[in-house]
């Protein structure tokens, strides 16, 4: 995953720029290609991240309650349809204090795609994110597809 810190444009660029090799930018977990990528904290601490893509969907809340119950904070990365789709769940996500990441707009591939088509996804994903759940992203996660 990595942080939007630097600019949406600025990683959408990073992204297309670096096309000639995007299978290890895209999947490799410790690739900077598009930025700093984060794919381990501090290993002194006996910690994980948990996450979830592709959300929300209609079985959402079913996982919140499960996280609620044992008291376990997740990072979701929510595409921008699927937010339309269930703003609901996913200003719920939001409101028990889950962090929330970009996951593009419609879920494409992202490797050989324009600058202009990446950052459409992004900053549209971005946009609806926002606007449903009053929270901007600061984590992006390209598709993980083989
Ligand atoms: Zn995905």
């Amino acid at each position: 995953m990595y942080n939007m810190d630097s600019g949406l444009l600025g990683v959408a660029t990073g992204v297309a720029a670096a096309a000639g090799f995007m299978g290890y930018a895209v999947r490799g977990r410790s690739s900077s290609v598009f930025g700093e990528s984060f794919y381990h904290g501090d290993r002194s601490r006996p910690v994980l991240a948990l996450t979830f893509d592709d959300g929300p969907s209609e079985s959402t809340p079913r996982l919140l309650e499960a996280l609620h119950k044992y008291r376990v904070p997740a990072t979701f990365f929510m595409c921008g349809e699927n937010v339309r789709r269930c703003p609901d769940v996913a200003r719920e996500v939001a409101a028990r204090g889950h962090e929330l990441g970009n996951h593009t707009d419609s879920h494409p591939r992202l490797d050989f795609q324009s600058p202009r088509f990446i950052y459409r996804e992004m900053a549209q994903a971005q946009t609806t994110i926002q606007e449903t759940t009053g929270v901007a992203p600061r984590w992006f996660r390209a598709e993980q597809r083989q």
